[in-house]
């Protein structure tokens, strides 16, 4: 971003205006500590939003030049003493040259925007190691899960939570005002205990993916070897013939779907799961074991990944008429055809195949296109929660339902083709299908009367052998009442 653009007041007030619940915190002087990169996009937003902001440097000569003018740059102390609200945008390991300052620091707040280079990297979080050293002070902390370029692109690229804890109330209730003027969401995350967790927070490497991405890669190594083996190293070794040129390809091209079409019944089979526990147990007050927990927060990242391979399968069947393999492959049927001297070699059951095949393909990859946009947050918050759960259980299960058909009609009849099983290996395609087949069925029985109706009391709150009040009108009209048991 250039100098120009960050001049451009980028929030103004208008995110605070007619909030009775914000004071006009716009307009106090707020002190930065620290010249660094941090410092200067804070300051940068903090002058846009209206704030009066001091920087303390130990070299304000030198400094003040790549800070905007309306910002006061001058000594630490001098800083220190011009607000009673102080960013400390200094590393931990220089927090104790900034113990000369304790007496101009005694009774102001604090706020430690540190991160750590390593989870749990000491003891102590950042924020009560700076709470040690200055006690005559309020520790808040926060804007450590923000970087500097959020803080100067935030506005533009949509709202950003600020995390804050501290042991004191009302200086985290200001520092989450001057977060919410500045046009972040302020988020309490209660007393200083949890500052170690905030300060993890930006080290952790997509901690809700790393289940799915293993399921997904050890799935693809499955598939990979069993097409390796099928395409690849069969024809070697019962015909001599070369086709590792398939690899790259082919052999990828055959494994994506796979993983996508197991991975989308992977999502589902969780809530199958559930449903059985809970029949079986007959309430929905028992826990489910910590492995089905897990497997159901992880749906939405597991939808995503079978979405990401189902993408990739249509860009790669694209590309395949492009190979020259492809080119050699096909002129040489035309030759044998023409020295054969075969006029017509359509196959009307062929063309019927594949014409469904790859509509039915098309829209399976349009399904889960949607449900992916749909569990992005931002689309996913404008839903209400039975437009979300229309598009996210009813659509997806109709996605898988689609998906089966695409890969039935590949199939087609070759499942009952001898010469389709490999060192007898059957089909990948038929492998694929046992999981969502099951889910299917399992969906088709829960949908029956019967059992969908129990469902629905157990996760009303009915429970089996639990007693309950019952209210039945009489045969005078009047109303009897008294206790069975529910399961009756
Ligand atoms: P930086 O560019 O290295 O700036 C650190 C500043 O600390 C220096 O410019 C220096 O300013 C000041 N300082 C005070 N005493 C010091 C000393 N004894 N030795 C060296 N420097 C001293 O670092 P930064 O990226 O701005 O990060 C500052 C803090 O913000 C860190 O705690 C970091 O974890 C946190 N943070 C940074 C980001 C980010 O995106 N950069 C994001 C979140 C949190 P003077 O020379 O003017 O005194």
């Amino acid at each position: 971003m250039s100098r120009g653009d960050m001049a451009k007041p980028l929030l103004g007030h208008g995110s605070t205006e007619g909030d009775p619940g914000i004071t006009p915190a716009s307009g106090r002087t707020v002190g930065v500590l620290g010249s660094g990169d941090f410092a200067r996009s804070l300051a940068i937003r903090l002058v846009c939003s209206g704030f009066k902001v001091v920087v303390g440097s130990r070299n304000p000569k030198r400094k003040a030049s790549l800070f905007p003018s309306a910002a006061e740059v001058t000594f630490q102390a001098e800083a220190v003493k011009k607000t009673d609200v102080i960013f400390v945008a200094v590393f931990r390991e220089h927090y104790s040259t900034l113990c000369d300052l304790a007496d101009v620091l005694a009774g102001k707040i604090l706020v430690d925007v540190s991160n750590n280079t390593e989870i749990n990297h000491h003891k102590e979080s950042n924020a009560e190691y700076l709470a040690s050293l200055f006690p005559a002070c309020t520790v808040v902390k926060g804007f450590n899960v923000v970087s500097a370029w959020t803080l100067q692109s935030g506005a533009r690229d949509g709202n950003k939570q600020v995390l804050i804890c501290s042991n004191n109330q009302e200086a985290k209730r200001t520092v989450a005002e001057i977060a919410q003027v500045m046009g972040f969401t302020p988020v309490d995350m209660g007393c200083m205990a949890s500052a170690r967790e905030i300060e993890n927070i930006p080290l952790r490497l997509l901690p809700a993916w790393k289940i799915p991405i293993f399921l997904a890669l050890g799935l693809f190594l499955c598939f990979f070897t069993y097409n390796l083996i099928r395409q690849v190293i069969h024809p070697f070794i019962r015909e001599q013939k070369n086709k590792f040129y398939k690899i790259p390809i082919e052999v990828v091209n055959t494994t994506l779907p796979c993983v996508s079409y197991v991975m989308l019944s992977l999502v589902y089979l969780p809530g199958v799961l559930a449903a059985c526990s809970q029949l079986y147990y007959g309430t929905k007050y028992r826990r489910f074991p910590d492995w089905l927990d897990q497997w159901l927060q992880h749906r939405k990242q597991i939808g995503l990944l079978s979405f990401f391979c189902a993408a990739l399968h249509a860009v790669y069947s694209l590309c395949l008429p492009m190979r020259r393999s492809h080119r050699y492959l096909l002129i040489e049927t035309a030759v044998k055809q023409a020295v054969e001297k075969k006029m017509n070699i359509w196959v009307e059951e062929e063309v019927w195949r594949m014409e469904i095949y790859i509509s039915v393909g098309i829209i399976a990859l349009g399904l889960l296109s949607l449900l992916a946009i749909t569990s992005l947050p931002s689309i996913a918050n404008s839903l209400n929660w039975r437009e979300f759960s229309f598009v996210q259980s009813s659509l997806g299960f109709v996605a898988l339902v689609v998906s089966t058909l695409h890969t039935l009609t590949y199939g087609w009849s070759r499942a009952f083709d001898e010469n389709q099983y490999k060192f007898y290996l059957p089909p990948t395609y038929t492998l694929t299908l046992l999981v969502p087949c099951t889910v299917i069925i399992a969906k088709v029985v829960f949908s029956l009367p019967c059992i969908r109706h129990r469902l629905l009391r157990i996760r009303r709150g009915w429970e089996k052998g639990r007693y309950v009040k019952f209210v039945l009108p009489s045969a005078t009209g009047e109303y009897a009442s008294g206790e069975t048991s529910s399961n009756v």
